[in-house]
């Protein structure tokens, strides 16, 4: 379960208002303030889909984590 950041200026959760892919299976969260209207942006794992796994079509090796 994933829950908003907080604003910590008016210590409200914020609201997931975009998600953008980036590199490395990694997406951009966007998370705006309904208050002050802050955007936070913050970069996470994408989460595992297979669909995806399985339309990106190059083999995955175990990622080298020396
Ligand atoms: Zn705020």
């Amino acid at each position: 379960m994933k829950a908003g950041p907080t604003c910590i200026v008016c210590n409200v959760e914020r609201a997931l208002i975009g998600v953008t892919p980036v590199r490395n299976r990694h997406e951009m969260l966007e998370y705006e303030c309904p208050k002050c209207q802050n955007i936070f942006r913050l970069v996470a794992r994408r989460e595992p889909r297979e669909f995806a796994e399985r339309i990106s079509g190059a083999p995955v090796s175990a990622s080298a984590c020396p």
